[in-house]
């Protein structure tokens, strides 16, 4: 038996955050003197203090670290992976707005100049592959708005081009203040859930919806469903959304490997949609993104990245030269492999403003 001080000093411990965890129920003294009150410590539970220690640096809360010292290693191991993915996703999504603020802060101070962008260069293919008899999918872009939709049940179809249609119906009213863009487009994907519930008879008829939304200096993303956005910048590749599937959840939860995702029997189970009905099932991942000269991005259904790799699609947005070729060059890379599901792209390019006012290798402050 170990005193309280022996053990805090074996555990790295401190004593007082000892007697927290007794009082807790986290880590109890195996005996306690009845008449002096004093705790004393079996040499086997350092072991399981050790792992509190480690789980407070990780910043797990207590009630957290007292489950994962009841479960079996493997188990607490799956524990700490989906602890640890939804502090990641958090900070990612804190990242995200820390960096707009800063964006947005630093475009208010006059000394900065911007690099701007005076538009984007675009093209939109959806392709029945060479399994289904018809086409399900959408694949839109115009001069602000780029979208696919991936449209399932009997109703599909339509159910895909009603909710481009809301979203369309955006670019008739004037652009939103930057600060309201999100809000706008939540109201939209509103609309576009209850443009489904219209036009698709079938109970069982939904979209998925992936659409980015350009704003004049920025991008904004609305995202649900198992279609993707990536973003080609300076020579890395990027998904920038995150599939609202069964398999991308066991995946985060760290219960299952994204190879084995891949190949998952269910991995067409989405976990949101547009299907017509109102909850949580529905609502988007919104997001804003900093646009910058020389993107390009790739907004795709699964029947692309279902069968083409991350490496391919790489390849061919890094030297596709413009966005008509890219989407025919993925498309057909899609046949290749069998295009057993219909295929949708969109690729766009943001067009670097000309700049009349700063001559040719003036200065400028780095971003
Ligand atoms: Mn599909």
């Amino acid at each position: 038996m170990l005193t309280i001080g022996a053990f805090a000093r074996a555990s790295r411990l401190s004593p007082k955050a000892l007697r927290l965890y007794d009082e807790l129920g986290l880590l109890r003294p195996a005996r306690v003197d009845p008449r002096s009150g004093y705790r004393f410590y079996a040499r086997d539970q350092l072991e399981r203090a050790r792992l509190v220690a480690w789980l407070r640096r990780l910043g797990m809360p207590l009630a957290r670290i007292r489950t994962v010292c009841d479960l079996a290693p493997a188990e607490a191991a799956a524990e700490i992976a989906a602890y640890w993915a939804g502090v990641e996703a958090d900070t990612a999504a804190r990242r995200d707005l820390a960096a707009f603020l800063i964006d947005q802060l630093r475009g208010e101070d006059p000394a900065m100049t911007h690099e701007t962008i005076s538009g984007i260069r675009y093209a939109a293919l959806s392709d029945t592959g060479l399994v289904r008899e018809g086409n399900q999918d959408t694949a839109y872009a115009d001069s602000r708005l780029l979208a696919v939709a991936d449209g399932f049940g009997a109703d599909g179809a339509a159910a895909g081009s009603a909710a481009i249609e809301a979203l369309r119906a955006l670019e008739q009213t004037p652009a939103p203040l930057p600060g309201d863009i999100l809000n706008t487009l939540s109201e939209a994907v509103g609309r576009a859930n209850r443009a489904v519930a219209e036009r698709g008879a079938g109970e069982d008829s939904g979209t998925t919806l992936t659409a980015m939304l350009w704003t004049g200096s920025r991008l904004a993303l609305v995202h649900v469903g198992d279609s993707r956005a990536y973003l080609l910048r300076d020579g890395g590749f990027f998904r920038i959304t995150h599939d609202h599937t069964l398999v991308q959840s066991l995946v985060d939860e760290g219960r299952i490997t994204p190879e084995e995702a891949s190949a998952h029997p269910q991995r067409a189970l989405l976990l949101r949609a547009l299907d017509g009905r109102d909850g949580e099932g529905s609502v988007p991942d919104l997001t804003l993104h900093d646009a910058r000269p020389g993107d390009r991005y790739l907004l795709c259904s699964d029947g692309l990245y279902g069968v083409v790799r991350d490496a391919d699609l790489r390849r061919v947005l890094t030297t596709g030269s413009t966005p008509e070729q890219a989407v025919r060059e993925l498309i057909a890379l899609a046949h290749e492999a069998g295009a057993p599901d219909n295929v949708s792209c969109v690729v766009a390019d943001t067009v670097p403003a000309a700049r009349p006012d700063s001559p040719a290798g003036a200065v400028r402050p780095g971003r």
